[in-house]
């Protein structure tokens, strides 16, 4: 009676969305909760882009999409893989899903069967272990602490491959510590992964436009290994469209047309008005995206100075995304006032959220126990008094 499958019974639910409803919810009961949770940026969608989506409403654009996507959106994400990533890609290479997220899911589900290795650098987004997990798939996690500012090195990854290792997911600039791999740090990943033909790359390039130290690159670039690279990559970070549920990958032919074979009994196309929007949102300049990423690094360098001055916090400085990941061991085994043991960073989080009404997310389900993510898209005068409140309850910790 009422039993979930063992699939779903194994499967964790998405502790990043556990922890913003948790803090949605103490605002509910009249709380004052400062939400650095949820990995969302805090601006409206640019006028053009919602133009576009009134516009599409108008025109009728109502009926169901082709699968992967209408064809002009596709055709104007080719262009801007070509024109801001130099990458050559056809239509039919581009699947449109709602959200990276599903893309993520679609591309696991349709190369990963019982027993594939997939390996998954840790501090790694949540959901990607809970999709291998899906997928009948076995995670190899490889390790990387704050001392390797959270990315892994060429021989850990050699020495994670095996014959089973089906694919490699990568995710930078990355959630949830910030870090971006370099060029040259990407080369030789990629010189490893030219050994081992049958392994995927999944580059999750999300947060393309929110990377600090200048242009973006893909692992994508590097020829000896692009027919084995899936791109995901989306409009929500950049354009600050993440109800909008606007995903895509960029794919080899035969991982595209697998994808679409699975979204067309899955879920079909995208929501039609949203792939307006996203076309919009592509076709226009970057005047906005770069906006918002000027905002982002002041509160990044606003975020690092406040985290630095939290005693017993150990701070790396994030390149990219929107997220600091600080080291929080210091903290743990802890006793609260109320005599409970802080065990795990997820107590800690929820010791904050309780104590200090400030919602972060506890680096357990990152794979990094002994840290704590937040997320700085928020207003500077929201981040200085979730600060000092969290310096408050720390400082209440014996
Ligand atoms: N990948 C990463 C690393 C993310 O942080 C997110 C944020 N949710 C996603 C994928 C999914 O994004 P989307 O909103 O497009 O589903
Ligand atoms: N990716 C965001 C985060 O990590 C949104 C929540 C989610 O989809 O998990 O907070």
């Amino acid at each position: 009676m009422n039993q979930v499958s063992a699939r779903l019974a194994a499967l964790s639910p998405s502790e990043t969305l556990v922890m913003s409803q948790k803090s949605s919810e103490l605002a509910a009961q009249g709380f004052d909760v400062i939400n650095l949770s949820v990995g969302e940026p805090d601006f409206n969608t640019p006028t053009y882009i919602k133009e576009a989506a009134k516009k599409a409403i108008d025109n009728n654009f109502s009926f169901y999409s082709p699968v992967p996507g209408y064809l002009p959106l596709r055709n104007a994400i080719v262009n801007k893989l070509k024109t801001e990533n130099n990458l050559e890609y056809k239509a039919d290479q581009i699947v449109c899903s709602n959200g990276a997220k599903q893309s993520v899911c679609n591309v696991l589900m349709s190369i990963i069967g019982k027993g594939d290795e997939v390996i998954v650098p840790a501090p790694y987004w949540v959901s990607y272990v809970e999709m291998v997990k899906l997928a009948e798939g076995t995670n190899v996690i490889v390790n990387a602490g704050i001392e390797q500012d959270f990315k892994i090195t060429p021989a850990q990854l050699e020495a994670a491959i095996t014959p089973k290792t089906k694919a490699l997911i990568l995710c930078s600039p990355s959630n949830p510590t910030g870090s971006v791999y370099t060029k040259e740090e990407l080369k030789g990943l990629a010189d490893v992964l030219a050994k081992y033909p049958g392994v995927i790359i999944i580059s999750d390039e999300i947060y393309e436009h929110i990377n600090y130290g200048g242009r973006h690159e893909s692992i994508a670039q590097f020829s000896e290994i692009k027919d084995r690279v899936v791109i995901v990559n989306g409009v929500s970070k950049a354009y600050a469209m993440t109800g909008w549920r606007l995903g895509w990958i960029a794919a080899p032919q035969w991982i595209a047309s697998a994808c679409n074979k699975l979204q067309g009994q899955y879920t079909s196309g995208p929501c039609s008005i949203a792939q307006k929007a996203a076309e919009a949102a592509y076709l226009g300049d970057l005047t906005a995206v770069n906006e918002m990423q000027e905002a982002f690094e002041r509160r990044r360098d606003l975020t690092v100075s406040l985290a630095k001055e939290i005693p017993g916090f150990n701070v790396q400085v994030p390149q990219g995304a929107f997220y600091i990941f600080p080291e929080c061991s210091f903290y743990l085994g802890k006793t609260t006032p109320q005599g409970a043991t802080i065990k795990t960073a997820a107590d800690l989080a929820m010791y904050l959220l309780e104590k200090g009404h400030v919602a972060c997310v506890g680096g357990d389900a990152f794979g990094a126990p002994n840290c704590i993510r937040m997320s700085y898209a928020t207003s500077d005068e929201k981040l200085i008094e979730a600060f000092a409140r969290i310096k408050k309850a720390l400082a209440e910790l014996k």
